[in-house]
């Protein structure tokens, strides 16, 4: 089922999702769905799962040189999307990258979801490599969320990459990334705007915010893309405060503001245990006006951790 299905048939009810990231390579499958058995309870129909870009790492060679070796520290989306599936009886949303694929690759992976059964797909250029710092499309590649878009559009339209003939259109709901406070690449907050227009008209059913911990952002948001002319459903992202220090990591990394009454409150704290009980009040207070405010889904970002939002949902749902 489509994530634009679910929203309609919850006739108005605010649903619940999240987003689980795959675990480092090597690590165990189960440990990271067993972490989320619990939040099974408040019935999200999706849940999401990234997807990781190659890094490069310099490997020492004995004999003195050193060898760059493109690795994923975190593979295995796709497969983790099927034991979801199987596991949660839920539907899958992967997350599906520009960055370190080409189209081939890419056209490879998606037939891969679409035997599995998949017809969501949240489609992102991808974070920029981190030795590099700026965004670089592989070669052959796309270089934006749009561009790739369109190539699962002609998938859902039946048209492949290199073939004649019509293949068996593949059936995938497209959602993308929006950035209430500006992607930090753009310009100003208007061309960042007008590009998630682009992606709208190229065919995203409904866009996923980045993270935001002050609501007023959210709401600022949703009114400047009506505005625009952006029509279909906007996702909060959520992700609880936990520890002291994301104070300064998480606007650093997602580019977002702290709203100055919770870092107040996170200062006051002895211990990183009473600055999760902080984010979970904030999250809470957060989750009920925006559900008042008429929001389809709440999304987690877990980030590996669930307890906090358990706590949030049981506040809330
Ligand atoms: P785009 O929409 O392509 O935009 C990138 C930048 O280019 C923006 O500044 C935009 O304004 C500009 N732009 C867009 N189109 C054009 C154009 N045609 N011409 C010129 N400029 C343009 N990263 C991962 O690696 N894996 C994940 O699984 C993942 N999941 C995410 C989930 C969510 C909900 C969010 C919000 C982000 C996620 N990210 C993930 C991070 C994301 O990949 C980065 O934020 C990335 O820097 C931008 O991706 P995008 O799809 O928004 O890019």
């Amino acid at each position: 089922t489509k994530v634009t299905e679910h929203i309609q048939r919850s006739e108005g009810q605010t649903l619940f999702s999240i987003e689980i990231i795959p675990p480092l390579k090597g690590q165990n499958i189960n440990q990271l769905l067993d972490s989320i058995e619990p939040l099974m309870e408040f019935k999200p129909p999706f849940v999401d799962v990234t997807y990781h870009r190659e890094e490069v790492i310099d490997k020492p060679q004995p004999n003195g040189l050193v060898q760059r070796i493109p690795v994923r520290k975190r593979p295995g989306t796709v497969g983790i999307c099927a034991r979801l599936m199987e596991r949660f009886k839920v539907d899958a949303v992967p997350h599906v990258i520009c960055g370190g694929f080409t189209k081939e690759e890419t056209e490879d992976m998606l037939f891969d979801l679409h035997y599995l059964g998949i017809d969501n797909a949240l489609i992102l250029r991808g974070d920029p490599e981190k030795s590099a710092g700026v965004f670089r499309a592989k070669t052959g590649g796309h270089a934006y969320a749009s561009e790739l878009i369109s190539q699962v559009r002609d998938m859902n339209r039946g048209v492949l990459l290199h073939e004649e003939t019509e293949a068996t259109p593949t059936n995938f709901c497209i959602g993308v990334a929006g950035y209430p406070e500006k992607h930090f690449e753009a310009a100003n907050y208007d061309t960042d705007l007008s590009y998630l227009k682009k992606k709208v008209e190229a065919g995203a059913e409904y866009i996923v915010t980045q993270m935001f911990f002050d609501n007023q952002k959210y709401f600022q948001f949703v009114e400047r893309c009506r505005a625009a002319g952006i029509t279909v459903p906007i996702i909060p992202g959520l992700k609880p405060l936990a520890t002291r220090n994301q104070l300064t990591v998480l606007p650093r990394i997602f580019h977002l503001d702290m709203p100055q009454e919770l870092v107040q409150e996170a200062e006051k704290c002895a211990t990183n245990d009473q600055v999760r009980q902080v984010g979970i009040e904030w999250g809470i207070k957060q989750c009920k006006e925006l559900i008042e405010f008429g929001v389809p889904v709440l999304h987690f970002y877990t980030m590996g951790k669930s307890d906090n939002v358990m706590q949030i949902a049981r506040g809330v749902f």
